[in-house]
């Protein structure tokens, strides 16, 4: 949620700090703005609505060339998306400009009390307190850090805060809790943001900062304390992804893009599994084996479409280890006071590992002395930190907000997890394991195999463009897919669309059916025989009442030919892995309706990537 940023050093500040918006633009398009420091004041342009506005209001009214730079890019939580509630947000009495991301949960009371003693506000934002305290402590004489220090103790929420102090134009400092802040190693320049796809155009060296603590840069030093002004560290590591990684590539969106950057996601996921002995191995482990031995349920927690990843997750690991799955809702999980002991494992399955819903859960899973495995894309990021392991899905980064290659990695690790505790387990025989390692290994060109094979969704999207309302039925794995096609076409195409349990369907959904109403079904593998004629079934009892039949089978299954008013043809899988390929069409449709909706597939309103407010 929100993108922020800062810069020091020789480049003219203002260019970089754009260009840095536009690359975390997609954490949130609310509104934009930025402020340097020229010649004693602070020059501010802040803007409703995506960067574009901000970058025509430049032009009209050019910032200086300066040596020091904030920009935020905002995902409002208070008040409107407005001019006036825009970042950054600078003090009454000019000292400071402020940009913030997350939520000031105390904010009411901190502004009444500086509305008594005479303290004008500006905007309806949380964050405008924290402008105010923190001009009011410089303007007593404190440094702007250890004034970031003091005020950083007052408040409550979740925050990265970023302040610049306009008797100081060579110095940012920063603080984090709860949500994400980087600082970018320059030579002779430095960088702090939410993301580090804000400057890897400059430097790929990045310090991942610790909780509750506060960083001081200028263009040679960053000096890390805590909120108490102990001397502190963050864990230094390196990006492994470069610019292009970043950007389009030709493509017309960045979902496109990250759709077709699906089998070198998956196959890269896979990659280095295996020890020297051949056992299947995970990133970083903490937890013993034989503790794993001991887990007698596992619970996956999520949100969005990780949280249907966890779905999937479930048919593979309990068919797998036969241990119980549990899979939850972040934002339920904690306030339903869930049942769990020493033994339990809980699974977090985030893509950029800030979701906070999803933060919140595993610390209270902790609390009840549960150990806790991540699967995660962002490197360093809070969730891995604050767990006992940790499987990275190397998709690389996923910027279309509507997450794709995000997914079908995460149901990657998914399947090396349930793999990994049926071996250590002893639930599955070796060369059980080993032929599934193979079908997933096999995996990735089946999935190109899809994408070659799209074209037809194109004119799919076009017959069915006008639609008010889209089902999606599957079952068994196919049943999460169901869910994530229907997600997918919400988010995007913002279309009325369902997913249901295909058996689901006669127990109250199939009312909805209609003439003409499209019905998408994912049907199982023909050798799940008794799976797949229930299927069949269903298409038949959804097409005699009207409906338009999209099937998606595999190679040979001539079953479903006759109730197939539109066929897409999926690879020969294993029952299980069949997610793999089934997701891509419906990313692809979704992606393909919107796009003649002429809806910003990227950035879909009141959405943003990663988010990191409860
Ligand atoms: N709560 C702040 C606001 O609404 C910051 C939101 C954000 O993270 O973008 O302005």
């Amino acid at each position: 949620m929100c993108g922020i940023i800062g810069y020091v050093g020789p480049r003219v500040a203002r260019e970089v700090v754009v260009a840095g918006l536009r690359r975390m633009e997609y954490r949130g398009y609310d509104s934009a703005g930025v402020a340097v420091i020229d010649d004693g004041k602070i020059e501010l342009r802040k803007k409703a609505g995506k960067i574009g506005n901000l970058e025509a209001e430049l032009q009209r009214d050019p910032l200086s060339d300066t040596e020091i730079g904030i920009g935020h890019t905002r995902w409002a939580t208070h008040g409107g998306p407005t001019d006036e509630n825009a970042h950054p947000h600078i003090s009454a009495n000019g000292k400071v400009a402020v940009i913030h991301n997350g939520i000031i949960e105390n904010f009411a009371a901190l502004r009444e009390e500086l509305e008594t003693v005479g303290v004008p506000f500006q905007s309806g934002t949380d964050t405008e307190v924290v402008a105010q305290l923190l001009g009011r402590e410089v303007e007593a004489g404190a440094d702007l850090a250890a004034a970031m220090r003091t005020i950083c103790k007052l408040l409550e929420g979740a925050f990265t805060l970023v302040a610049i102090d306009v008797t100081q134009p060579d110095r940012l400092v920063a603080a984090r809790r709860d949500s994400p802040l980087v600082v970018g190693v320059g030579t002779d320049e430095n960088f702090v943001a939410s993301d580090v796809a804000a400057f890897i155009e400059f430097t790929r060296s990045a310090i991942e900062l610790g909780q509750d603590q506060v960083v001081d840069v200028n263009r040679e030093l960053i000096t890390i304390t805590d909120f108490a002004g102990n001397p502190a560290t963050g864990k230094h590591y390196q990006v492994t992804w470069d610019l292009s990684a970043a950007e389009k590539a030709g493509y017309d969106w960045f979902m496109r893009k990250e759709i077709f950057e699906q089998p070198r996601a998956v196959a890269d996921t896979l990659l280095g599994r295996h020890g020297e002995d051949g056992a299947l191995k995970l990133d970083a482990l903490h937890i013993p084996e034989s503790h794993l031995r001991t887990v007698d349920k596992i619970i996956v927690v999520a949100c969005g479409t990780a949280y249907y990843a966890g779905l999937v997750a479930k048919y593979a690991i309990e068919h797998w280890t036969r241990i119980a799955v549990e899979v939850e809702i972040a934002s339920e999980f904690r306030y339903r006071d869930p049942i769990i002991t020493g033994r339990t494992l809980v699974v977090t399955i985030s893509q950029s590992g800030e979701t906070a819903d999803t933060l919140m859960a595993i610390r209270h899973a902790r609390e009840q002395g549960a150990r806790i495995v991540a699967i995660c894309n962002t490197n360093g990021s809070t969730i891995p930190r604050e767990s006992d392991a940790v499987i990275y899905t190397h998709a690389g980064p996923e910027i279309g907000v509507a997450s794709t290659k995000g997914f079908i990695t995460q149901v990657t690790a998914c399947y090396l997890l349930g793999l990994y505790l049926a071996q250590i387990r002893n639930t599955m025989f070796g060369d059980e394991i080993a032929q599934v390692m193979n079908s997933l290994t096999a995996a990735p060109p089946l999935i190109q195999k899809v994408l070659d094979t799209l074209e037809p969704i194109k004119d799919l999207a076009r017959t069915l463009l006008g639609k008010p309302s889209f089902l999606f039925l599957g079952r068994h794995v196919g049943f999460p897919i169901a869910l994530e096609g229907a997600l997918k076409l919400k988010e995007i195409a913002y279309v009325h669309a369902e997913g249901f349990a295909a058996g689901e369907l006669k127990h109250g959904p199939i009312a909805l059916v209609d003439e003409g109403v499209p019905v998408f079904v994912i049907v199982p593998p023909r050798s799940r025989e008794q799976l797949h004629s229930k299927v069949v079934s269903n298409i038949q009892e959804v097409r005699a009442r009207g409906a338009v039949t999209v099937v998606l089978a595999e190679d040979g299954d001539d079953e479903v030919v006759p109730y197939a008013d539109f066929l897409f043809r999926l690879p020969k899988v294993p029952t299980i892995l069949q997610p793999l390929v089934s997701v891509v069409p419906l990313q692809y449709f979704a992606c393909e309706l919107a796009t003649l909706l002429g809806y910003d597939v990227d950035q879909p309103r009141n959405l943003a990537k990663s988010v990191t407010v409860e």
